[in-house]
């Protein structure tokens, strides 16, 4: 007999399958990353109601009874979803909402399938209501690298051991995605490294803790915006190198942060494009 599994879930990423289902890509709190398919989600007043609240938007929360797959690369099969949180906020911000977008899709590079993260899920519901804090998001970047064990280690140089708190401000470093870690000036050999200034991975550094999202409060102070871009930059190009994929979101990093203006409008063209990859999406990336 077919276990149903009850669980907590964040909507990362949603394709439509068919005229009445779709195919879902869930964080679930106690379940981790999770692809189902969702028969008859957007079905209204169908032959089962109840079982869906309604069709899955990406960045929603609801709570979930689904059947896990049987083997690897399966997927599971969503049969109930009851909506708590419709992300209104975000879809009325762009800036949060391509934020929101950026934290999905790190969530998908970094963590395995059906490997529980439940602290991270929490850290995921507090950054998706913080959203509009540029600090928020660049932590929860960082977070989803802690818990995949990949936190980058920025406080020394990693050949010559100099501390980053020892070094001129305004410095020139280089910061190695393979290995999430820093070299001083003169220290990079052939590795490939980012060039970068010592204020930035400061930054980068006095971001909120991982695990500490929910209960720390965002901080008050507005963040400087092109440290921000400049930490994020460095945060995607870790965890682009270590997946081996292409963030979509990663240019819009400037879009978010408000820097080049484009924030409050945004062309259609990069709309389209990013509704396009929020619904529609290659069964390959599919976790
Ligand atoms: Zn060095």
């Amino acid at each position: 007999m077919a276990m149903y599994l009850h669980d907590d879930a964040v909507c990362l990423r949603v394709r439509d399958f068919s005229e009445t289902s779709q195919i879902v890509a869930l964080f679930a709190k106690s379940h981790g990353l999770i692809s189902a398919i969702a028969k008859g989600s957007k079905r209204t007043g169908g032959k089962s109601p109840g079982a869906f609240s309604g069709p899955l938007d990406p960045l929603c929360q609801g709570e979930i009874i689904f059947i896990a797959a049987k083997h690897a690369g399966e997927l599971a099969t969503l049969t109930a979803w009851n909506l708590t949180d419709p992300a209104q906020s975000l879809r009325r911000n762009w800036r949060a909402w391509l934020a929101a977008q950026l934290m999905a899709e790190v969530t998908l590079a970094v963590l395995e399938p059906h490997d529980p993260h439940p602290e991270l899920f929490l850290e995921l519901q507090a950054a998706l209501s913080h959203c509009q804090n540029l600090r928020m998001s660049a932590a929860y970047l960082k977070a989803a690298l802690s818990a995949a064990g990949l936190q980058p280690q920025l406080d020394t140089c990693r050949r010559c051991g100099q501390m980053l708190a020892q070094m001129p401000a305004n410095a020139p470093v280089w910061f190695a995605p393979a290995i999430g870690g820093m070299f001083c000036h003169g220290c990079r050999r052939n590795e490939p490294a980012v060039a970068t200034i010592t204020p930035v991975l400061r930054a980068l550094a006095r971001l909120p803790a991982p695990t500490t999202l929910q209960t720390a409060p965002p901080p008050a102070r507005p963040a400087d915006p092109i440290a921000v871009l400049d930490a994020l930059r460095l945060l995607v190009a870790q965890i682009q190198t270590l997946s081996e994929r292409r963030l979509h979101t990663a240019e819009f990093l400037p879009m978010i942060c408000g820097i080049n203006g484009k924030a409050s409008s945004p062309n259609a063209a990069d709309v389209s494009k990013l509704v396009q990859h929020a619904t529609i999406n290659s069964r390959e990336q599919a976790p």
